[in-house]
């Protein structure tokens, strides 16, 4: 249905936030509302390409598919028409008034998180979209007629407040004209050079002509189609700028191009941050798959399996067939091949940046090595390849990220297990008095402290033929090797040992599972195990996280009968400040597993055991 008449409609409140925001911005860079429009008519270009492959019947089906720039000086004009899919009526308002689109949603994502901050610097960075136009215009003319017979043609107008206007129109080309009313300040975009500098700046690789007068001013070539030793390094960055809007230089550019089994022309790219949104569900990296040069899909998900999500680029093929459609993708044979090779060639490239430039793979670790745990979890087709791609802190190298590899180079005689601790940061899992025997025999332990290494030492389980062995499980086996001398107390006797035991136990009752002595204890005098070894106390941390009133199992209390103060504990059998020191040192074995529930709570037992230390010290001196 066409409304007869002009009709005005407000714009969304987002947008008109967003609308507000890009008046006022003061911005150096307002160039790029020309790569917006661009972008647009390039879209949709494709989409009438498609569309025309496949189906529908398209008015004008001869026109060149090509952008027009044009300008006029004196009236303070500019104009990009497009011979594209267009809208009607229906498909204008919802475009341009009722939704703001993934860019523009990310840009004002941004501009929250940045709290009020000026967002000069970060316009550039985004695709704010269509209504980055009114930092240039003060006036917007959209007139557009849909490829179907049948629609007729729309003219939207607003001039970036509150509302617009829709109206019908007369137009016999199929497409998308927008011409902007030019603000006073922004008169210097209207020159021929100007013009030519922003499109080839920002849109040389559009993959359709735009012509500025009679002209056509970019490069137009598919850069991937093109041998790879005959791209300059300075183009990849180009082009990767341009896909992407990213000012950084890619971490990794591969471009691969291959016959069999399956031909294609792929340019990916690993980009150098993380922080574009990446995680935050559909601001995906874009990897567009084209068939024979048509767009099929500029999100393709299923080229690359999930965690390889940072990858960006293009991939063409010219086997695939051009109808197919949006579901047969996934079941599609070719599809599946072409997502092997194309997995495999990336896996490669990381092992390589690992191997010839360690530390470029640690700034690529910092910044992804999540994902590739994600990987190394969820992807068993590809997890050999993922397991030495894997970086750790550990107890010998705390400040360092190492390599599976490297830490069972580095095992010692008769190792038979990779350790590691859980805890929430490195620095307390080193205060973990389940290190004291790793430290004496010179063990290494991996330090994890991510809610994704739970799963990922079940998903890990053996590497290179050594088990993964928690370094806090009841019954820790250990290489036979002896440790260094080291001057230690001697033991309680075993009588007293056992006196103790029971004492403990009548202290702290149902709170533990089980009390014992143990020799694996050097510096510390307690220890809690978990009693439920494997899988069981791995997962605890992720319960807990997912279910604050999740209960721990009980564990069993350790004690180390050469310490010091389990020996004084031992000769004072009638105390009762034995007693709040048993409770105390059980309390403070749960602070360190990172399980207390409130570890204030023990501020008042611990100033009672300091007055009476203090009392005694008095009454001795
Ligand atoms: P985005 O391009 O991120 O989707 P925009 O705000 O730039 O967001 O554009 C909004 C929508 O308007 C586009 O998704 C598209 O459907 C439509 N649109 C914009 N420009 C054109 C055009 N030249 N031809 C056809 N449709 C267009």
């Amino acid at each position: 249905m066409t409304a007869p008449t002009a009709q005005t409609y407000e714009f969304r409140a987002e947008i008109q936030q967003l609308l507000h925001i890009l008046i006022h911005a003061l911005y150096t860079d307002r160039e790029i509302f020309l790569r917006e429009l661009i972008s647009n008519a390039s879209d949709a270009l494709n989409r009438l390409r498609f569309e025309q492959l496949t189906n529908a019947e398209v008015i004008d089906p001869e026109a060149e598919l090509a952008i027009r720039v044009s300008f006029d000086p004196e009236a303070r004009t500019l104009t990009v028409t497009d011979t594209g899919i267009g809208m009607n009526r229906d498909e204008i308002i919802e475009n341009l008034g009722t939704i703001a689109h993934s860019g523009a949603m990310a840009f004002m994502k941004a501009m929250q998180e940045r709290g009020g901050q000026s967002p000069n610097e970060i316009i550039g960075q985004f695709g704010v979209g269509f209504y980055s136009v009114f930092m240039v215009a003060e006036k917007v003319e959209v007139l557009s007629r849909s490829f179907r017979p049948h629609d007729q043609a729309v003219l939207w107008t607003s001039q970036g407040g509150t509302d617009y206007t829709v109206a019908p129109a007369e137009r016999a080309q199929r497409g998308t004209q927008i011409t902007l009313y030019i603000k006073e300040d922004a008169a210097e975009l209207l020159n021929e050079h100007t013009l030519k500098r922003i499109i080839t700046t920002h849109s040389n690789y559009i993959p359709f002509p735009i012509y500025l007068g009679d002209k056509v001013v970019n490069a137009q070539t598919a850069l991937w189609r093109r041998a790879p030793r005959e791209v300059e390094a300075k183009e990849y960055q180009e082009f990767f700028k341009q896909l992407t809007f990213d000012a950084n230089p890619p971490t990794l550019t591969i471009h691969q191009v291959a016959d069999a089994p399956v031909q294609f022309y792929a340019l990916l790219f690993v980009p150098a941050k993380l922080d574009r949104g990446i995680l935050v569900g559909e601001g995906q990296g874009k990897l567009r798959l084209y068939a024979r040069k048509v767009l099929i899909q500029d999100h393709a998900k299923e080229l690359l399996p999930e965690w390889m999500r940072f990858v960006e680029g293009v991939i063409d093929s010219e086997d695939l067939p051009l109808n197919i459609s949006r579901e047969t993708v996934q079941s599609n044979r070719l599809m599946q091949r072409l997502k092997q090779t194309i997995t495999s060639r990336v896996l490669s490239e990381l092992e390589t940046l690992a191997e010839k430039t360690p530390e470029r793979y640690l700034t690529f670790w910092n910044e992804f090595g999540r994902l590739m745990k994600e990987g190394a979890i969820t992807d068993a087709a590809n997890r050999e390849r993922l397991l030495p791609l894997l970086r750790f802190r550990t107890l010998r190298h705390p400040d360092q990220l190492i390599s599976l590899r490297q830490y069972l180079s580095e095992m010692v005689a008769e190792q038979e297990h990779i350790y590691y601790l859980f805890g929430d940061d490195p620095q307390s899992i080193l205060r973990s008095p389940h290190l004291d025997v790793f430290r004496a025999r010179k063990v290494d332990v991996l330090l994890l402290t991510d809610t994704l290494d739970s799963f990922l030492v079940n998903a890990i389980g053996v590497f290179e033929g050594k088990k993964l062995h928690n370094g806090a499980d009841a019954d820790l086996k250990l290489p036979a090797g002896a440790e260094e001398e080291t001057p230690t107390a001697e033991a309680l006797p075993a009588e007293a040992q056992e006196t103790l035991v029971e004492r403990f136990k009548r202290v702290l009752g149902e709170r533990v599972q089980d009390v014992r002595i143990t020799d694996l204890l050097r510096e510390n005098p307690v220890r809690l195990v978990a009693p439920d070894q494997g899988f069981g106390a791995d997962m605890e941390r992720v319960y807990r996280l997912i279910d604050k009133e999740f209960k721990l199992p009980t564990r069993i209390l350790e004690i180390n009968p050469r310490h010091p103060l389990i020996r004084n504990l031992s000769a004072m059998p009638d105390d009762p400040l034995a007693e709040q020191v048993i409770e105390q040192l059980f309390e403070g074995a749960l602070l360190v597993e990172g399980i207390h529930p409130r570890p204030v709570d023990m501020l008042p037992r611990l100033i009672a055991i300091m007055e009476a230390a203090t009392r005694r010290n008095l009454a001795s001196g």
